[in-house]
This record gives C-alpha cells, sequence and structure tokens, in this order.
C-alpha cells in the first residue's frame, strides 16, 4: 500500500472556523431613559398584572408591589411565580414602560433576630423573596433591617448581613439589587441612624446591596426634613455615611407623627408633619433628583420617588400621586392621557352596576307597555 500522498495535508481556511453569532446586547429597558420616576406600591390581588394596570390608571411610572402576602408566612411550596404569570408580567411590564419594579419584602421577615426559630424562617422566606423578583424580573427588593430584642445591635449588624448571605447562596441576583431600607426607631429596630445603616451595606460587601430612603421614617427618627436647612443637613450626613450613590429608591410619605416621635405612620402628601413645601424641596432638590448613567452605561436613571401613603377614602391614591406630579412641574403628557378622570373604586363600581340593573327594568317596564 502506497503510502497517503503528502497532498492530503489539511489546508487551514479561516472562512471554515465556526462562528456563532455574537448574542445582541440585551435592550435598555424604556424606563432607563432619565426620566422622573414617580411609582405608588399597588396591590397585587387577583392577578398579579393587575398591579401593572393599577399603577398605569394613576398615573405612576414605577412602581412598588408586595410578591405575596405582607404579613403571613408563606405555605409550604407556594413560593415561586407561576411561568405563565411571570411572562405576563414581564410583557405588559414592557409594554407599559413601568420601572423601576420595586418588590417590598414581607414584613414578618426579622434577618437580625437573635431568635433562632425565627432567623431560620426569616432566611428561608427571604431567598424565597429573591427567587420571586428574579422570577418577575424586578429591579429593587426592599428590605427592613429587622429588630434586636436583646439590645444587642452590633451581633445584629453583624447577623444581618450573614443571614443576607445565606439567602441569597445558590442564586444569580444578575440584575437584582437588595435595598435595605432605613427605619423610624421604634423598639430594637436596627438602621434607624444613618451610620447604621452604612455599618449594615458595609457589613456584606459581597453581595449588590444599596439603600431605599423613607422620608416619613427619616423625620420619625429625628431628621429635619422638613425644613430648608435641616433637609441639607440630612442629604450631607446621607452623602458621609451611606453615600448618595447607594441610595437607589425614596419611599415618599408624610408622616403622621412629628420630628423624633420614633414610630412608623405613614400620612398623604401634604397631610403630616413634613407638609408640601418640603416634598417640592426634596422631589426637586438638584442632589436628589439628578440623573446617572446606569452600571452598564447604556441607560440613564433616577432615584425612583416611591408613595405609600394609606387609603383612608377612595381616591386617595390617585390624590398622592398627582400631589406628587404637581410638585415636579405637572403629569407628563403621555402618562395622564392613561389616566381616567375619575377612578371607579369598589364600592363605586357597585354602584354602576345597579344602575344598569334600573336601566333594564325600565327597558322592560317599556317593552311590557309597546305588548300592551
Ligand atoms: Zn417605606
Ligand atoms: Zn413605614
Amino acid at each position: 500500500m502506497p503510502d497517503t500522498p503528502p497532498t492530503s495535508i489539511l489546508q487551514y481556511d479561516d472562512t471554515d472556523e465556526y462562528r456563532p453569532e455574537p448574542a445582541p446586547p440585551p435592550r435598555v429597558p424604556a424606563w432607563q431613559d432619565g426620566s422622573i420616576r414617580i411609582g405608588i406600591h399597588t396591590s397585587i390581588a387577583g392577578d398579579i398584572v393587575g398591579a401593572l394596570e393599577i399603577a398605569q390608571r394613576l398615573g405612576a411610572n414605577a412602581l412598588q408591589i408586595f410578591s405575596t402576602s405582607p404579613r403571613m408566612w408563606p405555605r409550604g411550596g407556594g413560593a415561586r411565580i407561576a411561568a405563565a404569570d411571570a411572562t405576563r408580567f414581564k410583557a405588559r411590564r414592557d409594554e407599559l414602560g413601568l420601572g423601576p419594579l420595586v418588590v417590598h419584602a414581607n414584613y414578618l421577615i426579622n434577618l437580625a433576630t437573635p431568635d433562632r426559630v425565627l432567623r431560620v424562617r426569616s432566611i428561608q422566606a427571604f431567598h424565597d423573596e429573591i427567587v420571586r423578583c428574579l422570577d418577575l424580573g424586578a429591579d429593587f427588593l426592599v428590605v427592613h433591617p429587622g429588630s434586636v430584642r436583646d439590645g444587642d445591635r452590633k451581633r445584629g449588624v453583624l447577623d444581618l448581613a450573614e443571614a443576607l448571605r445565606q439567602a441569597s447562596r445558590g442564586l444569580k441576583l444578575g440584575t437584582l439589587r437588595i435595598l435595605l431600607e432605613n427605619t423610624a426607631g421604634q423598639g430594637g429596630v436596627l438602621g434607624w441612624r444613618m451610620e447604621e445603616l452604612a455599618a449594615l451595606l458595609d457589613a456584606c460587601p459581597e453581595l449588590p446591596l444599596g439603600a431605599c430612603i423613607d422620608t416619613a421614617h427619616l423625620l420619625a427618627a429625628g431628621y429635619e426634613i422638613h425644613t430648608a436647612e435641616g433637609l441639607e443637613q440630612t442629604l450631607q450626613r446621607i452623602e458621609q455615611t451611606v453615600g448618595l450613590r447607594r441610595v437607589h429608591v425614596v419611599h415618599i410619605n408624610d408622616s403622621r407623627v412629628p420630628l423624633g416621635a420614633r414610630v412608623d405612620r405613614h400620612q398623604h402628601i401634604g397631610k403630616g408633619h413634613i407638609g408640601l413645601k418640603a416634598f417640592k424641596r426634596i422631589l426637586n432638590h438638584p442632589v436628589l433628583a439628578a440623573a446617572n448613567a446606569t452600571e452598564d452605561g447604556r441607560g440613564m436613571v433616577r432615584r425612583a420617588f416611591i408613595l405609600e401613603t394609606p387609603i383612608d377614602k377612595p381616591g386617595d391614591d390617585l390624590r398622592n400621586v398627582r400631589a406628587l406630579w404637581s410638585l415636579v412641574g405637572g403629569m407628563p403628557v403621555g402618562i395622564a392621557a392613561a389616566v381616567p378622570r375619575k377612578v371607579k373604586t369598589p364600592w363605586e363600581k357597585k354602584r354602576a352596576k345597579g344602575g344598569v340593573a334600573r336601566k333594564r327594568s325600565k327597558k322592560t317596564r317599556r317593552s311590557r307597555k309597546s305588548r300592551k
């Protein structure tokens, strides 16, 4: 057998090389356009997609939700959002251009507790919160830092950091950021002083953490944000401790209780101890209202201002959203177009239904007459 002729030496032709199509860079979400973001906490009762529709009808362009019942421990197995619901939610949110999407964690979660049973439960529940945020494509997950019954705050800070690590173990957080919220300072809660909130953030540098600052909590904790001078001092304090670049969301709530009361009571915008003038200063403050480039440098974002005001009577939510827009120069035309002149409350819907019944009965009477 002759040897294989030397001509069979393979020639390398670089056009033969397999080149996978480069993955297109993910689209910049519509909300990362540098525009003012005013949001409100909306209910997911009934259908999670409904929360998006409510936010839009109220004239908000951002929103906050609970991803599960906020005052109950989830009963086993129900941790995930059904895939079909998550897909519908993400598609509809994209259509409406709502963002950021903030998820507020369950109130029962206490990641700093010295109680072992509560701690294990809290870590599991917070893990599930993260999973649901990833299901929904949420941008931020807000959680209260928790409280220490025994008064050992230093241990509480370290325990919280360890609990956050454990809860996020094995999960790829992607663009999701966990925000620790400042508190009003009731009981043994952590994070009502900015120095402590900063310590909490610093205790866990390996996780994508940030801060959510609540105006009602600031006032209750003794920060004088209701005066022009006090606001400047408070912002300086935040900058020197937490750092304003770490503040991604501001909860805009008026306070039912005065300066330094150390309890958490939200009030309608302009009806509490902070007042309309102060909110105008807060919403338009160059430091708080500035637009910043996103981490990947492709979008522009502003801090979202999210309402968590009470609904004492029908229409309070719409009035509070309108109040915020009026302080920043009015509701943008595109957003105003989506807001019905009057939002129907469940009670009004019922009455409207009754009206339909009356009309029908008139018609019936008429048809009876015509038959005679
Ligand atoms: Zn809040
Ligand atoms: Zn609060």
